[in-house]
């Protein structure tokens, strides 16, 4: 646990000038000129210091395995969770785990410090749950990794699936997952809703679904979910993941269900960069974006994040683990270009799943821990814009990653000059 002292930040809720002093890897003090004392200084020279970024959807046991066995050449859901079939019997632990720790690294470098990952649990060797409980352990100093058991292919659909992912919350697994609308029918989806959410009631745990992942506008599945989180009493501990049909749903019935969302404390999770790829590939024109209703839910009250979802897998042939390239993808998709929406989606991958995943001591309050973001950017909305690096990645006072300040030299007849496309006071707004 270390001491620091950081000058001169810029914080995401518009403070600025502000010095934070860390005592044993928390927040000690954040003031305006702190006296001077001897424990090592970082000058942030006004960039913006944020929490760090929290990935509250991902798939850790496929990231990396782009091309593995070969490429989904259509680039749709279906031919992503074939693919998947297709190399789960090839997977090694050895091969697993040192994806997921590349993939680690990489998030470590762009500030990613918290993420909830879905790990299939078909599979009757449980070869993927054990791979990412190691890596887990391995990590734990620098992320705070959370696994969901995950019936990829339906809990009610494949025989085995309710007693492995009973097996795998038994290793240590800590969140139910679910996938009801992959099931046989929909009064299946509904049934596998009902099982998983008294699974989890019994056992005291979170629950985190993929819901209505489709183009269905009758797809009704986050309505099922919503009624026995109530019935339940499980009151803030439920996710719906995914949630596209809500954009092809009609606007009377989603005038209901929001509420009843909000009423039942569901959050949900929007994973822009794959839905905007995977949804409307039924459609000629117009086609639908696919993307879950971000603002709608975000006015009637609903805690919305942005997740990943994938990197370079069966499913997404991209990505790098940055969460403010997704935070701009669901800023576009949903329109959401006013200066608070914008600040939303900063929050979105920021603050709002740190809370979905009930992460304690995640914050810029005294007593909170020193884990911080200093990015090359004034503000969370020029962040949005210029995907800037990662100054420096800090982990309980302690830094973990740096990367230079990126600029570019341009040699011009008569002049010399530095590019960083940098403004002075850009996106501060009002
Ligand atoms: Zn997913």
């Amino acid at each position: 646990m270390h001491d620091l002292m950081i000058r001169n930040a810029h914080l995401p809720d518009g403070r600025s000038g502000v010095d934070i002093l860390v005592r044993q890897g928390r927040i000690e003090v954040i003031a305006e000129r702190l006296p001077k004392i001897s424990i090592p200084e970082i000058d942030a020279n006004g960039d913006l210091l944020s929490t760090p970024f929290v990935d509250a959807h991902f798939h850790m046991d496929a990231v990396l395995s782009y091309g593995l066995p070969r490429v989904n050449q259509s680039g749709t859901l279906l031919e992503g969770i074939a693919l998947w079939g297709e190399l789960k019997p090839m997977l090694t632990q050895e091969a697993l785990i040192a994806r997921a720790i590349e993939y680690c690294d990489w998030a470590i470098a762009k500030g990613l410090l918290a993420i909830r990952t879905h790990v299939d649990i078909c599979d009757d060797r449980l070869l993927a749950a054990e791979a990412l409980l190691e890596v887990k352990r391995q990590v734990a100093p620098y992320i705070d990794l959370q696994l969901v058991a995950f019936p990829q292919d339906g809990l009610l659909r494949s025989p085995t699936a309710f007693d492995n992912l009973k097996r795998a919350i038994a290793m240590g697994v800590d969140v139910v997952g679910g996938i009801p609308h992959f099931e046989r029918t929909m009064a299946e989806g509904a049934e596998s809703v009902r099982l998983l959410c008294e699974f989890a009631a019994e056992k005291g745990l979170r629950v985190d679904m993929h819901c209505d992942e489709s183009d269905d506008p009758l797809s009704r599945h986050i309505e099922t979910l919503a009624f026995h989180t109530q019935r339940l009493g499980l009151y803030n501990r439920v996710t719906g993941s995914h949630l596209t049909s809500m954009h092809s749903m009609d606007n009377y019935y989603v005038s209901k269900l929001l509420p009843l969302m909000r009423e039942a404390g569901v959050a949900a999770i929007a994973n822009p960069l794959i839905n905007i790829t995977l949804q409307g590939r039924h459609d000629t024109y117009p086609k639908r974006r696919g993307m879950t209703r971000v603002p709608e839910m975000l006015a009637a009250g609903i805690d919305v994040a942005f997740g990943h979802d994938c990197v370079m897998d069966p499913w997404y042939s991209l990505g790098s683990g940055d969460m403010l390239e997704v935070a701009s993808m669901g800023l576009h998709v949903a329109q959401m270009t006013g200066q608070q929406a914008m600040r939303q989606c900063f929050d979105a991958v920021t603050k709002t799943p740190a809370k979905i995943m009930g992460l304690d001591g995640y914050g810029l309050q005294p007593g909170c821990f020193a884990d911080f973001v200093i990015l090359d950017a004034a503000s969370s909305i020029e962040a949005l814009r210029l995907r800037p690096v990662r100054r420096y990645v800090i982990k309980r006072g302690q830094i973990i990653s740096e990367t230079p300040k990126q600029e570019a030299l341009l040699h011009l007849s008569g002049r010399e000059t530095r590019v960083s496309f940098r403004r002075q006071g850009d996106g501060k707004g009002a």
